[in-house]
């Protein structure tokens, strides 16, 4: 409840940023920011010391590169419990190749409860507090797993790449049954990946969690809806280097994201006209931007001096969306 009235003063939109830390083996390096509390981040734009070489960057919240899948998920928490009251939501993962987008999203290559993303405990606590409603509400969930890739839509939890209408809508009951499918989503994924180099950083992926509550007493019913995305890699690639199948995939995604950039900004600069239409992504989100819809991106960062460029990029995406 308190989440909805501080959503009211500050609109829908939330922009959280992540920095990853150091990966084993890069310890003591130097890195690009010298300064993080809870809002903000402070980049070390040149080696000039002082003002001048230092740009600073708020966001609703900051995680610094020690915070914990908990702690990350615990600020999220309010805005995934509100998909049972009928709101639609959209997270999303933004930030470059091995800034940490599935880490946040689904947790690490070997998964411990301890390292689970937002995702399993997005449907653990949906999970926990239907059973904690049930005897006001009966609820029921099913998931849906999507790829977007050259902007085409492909159904992971079937075979078959089809229209979106017909992907499978699958209703789970247990943290089990999401942990299957989000395994076969993952394999069905991987195989394309194998035949064409890593594509999953190349292509959008969609979990889609829909909720339908019945009031008891009542009998009325409610809808929600929560899509948690792992965008593609947002790091721009010289065009003078690539050709072929990797420029067109470059091309797509470049559009769609910053298809997607334009949604937002135009959401959160409350302009009449908000364009949808430009990609497949914004499209197949549609119903859960703007509106009453609650948006949360998460941007991410890597802490290395070699990324700073691509920092300083995915900072400036942010600062326009929020
Ligand atoms: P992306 O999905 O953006 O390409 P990954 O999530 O695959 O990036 O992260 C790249 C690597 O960094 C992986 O080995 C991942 O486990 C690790 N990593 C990312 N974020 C964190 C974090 N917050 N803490 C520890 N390791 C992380
Ligand atoms: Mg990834």
């Amino acid at each position: 409840k308190l989440y909805n009235q501080v959503q009211d003063l500050k609109g829908n939109i939330r922009v959280y940023c992540r920095v990853r830390p150091f990966l084993p083996g890069q310890s003591n390096r130097a890195s690009t920011y010298d300064h993080i509390d809870d809002t903000s981040i402070k980049i070390i734009t040149s080696s000039k010391y002082g003002k001048e070489g230092r740009k600073s960057f708020s966001f609703n919240k900051v995680f610094g590169p020690f915070s914990t899948q908990e702690e990350v998920f615990s600020d999220t928490q309010p805005l995934i419990r509100s998909v049972l009251d009928g709101y639609n939501v959209c997270i999303f993962a933004y930030g470059q190749t091995g800034s940490g987008k599935t880490f946040t999203m689904t947790g690490p290559r070997d998964i411990t409860e301890e390292s689970q993303g937002v995702n399993y405990r997005a449907l653990s606590d949906l999970f926990l507090l239907s059973e904690q409603r049930k005897d006001t509400i009966s609820y029921g969930i099913s998931v849906q797993m999507l790829e977007i890739y050259n902007e085409q839509v492909r159904d992971l939890l079937s075979q078959n790449g089809i229209n979106v209408p017909d992907a499978n809508l699958v209703p789970v009951s247990s943290t089990s049954d999401v942990i299957y499918l989000m395994n076969l989503g993952h394999k069905n994924r991987s195989v394309s990946a194998t035949a064409m180099n890593d594509r999953s950083s190349r292509s959008h992926s969609c979990l889609t969690v829909h909720v339908h509550g019945k009031d008891l007493t009542s009998g009325s019913i409610l809808r929600g809806c929560m899509h948690l995305v792992d965008l593609a890699g947002s790091e721009r690639v010289d065009k003078s280097e690539v050709t072929g199948d990797r420029l067109k995939e470059a091309q797509h995604i470049n559009k769609s994201l910053s298809a997607l950039g334009d949604v937002i900004a135009s959401l959160a600069q409350k302009n009449s006209h908000v364009p949808y239409r430009n990609s497949k992504l914004t499209q197949l989100l549609q119903d859960s931007l703007g509106g009453q819809a609650k948006t949360l991106m998460f941007v991410h960062i890597s802490p290395e001096l070699e990324a700073l460029g691509e920092t300083l990029s995915t900072l400036k995406f942010a600062e326009r969306v929020s």
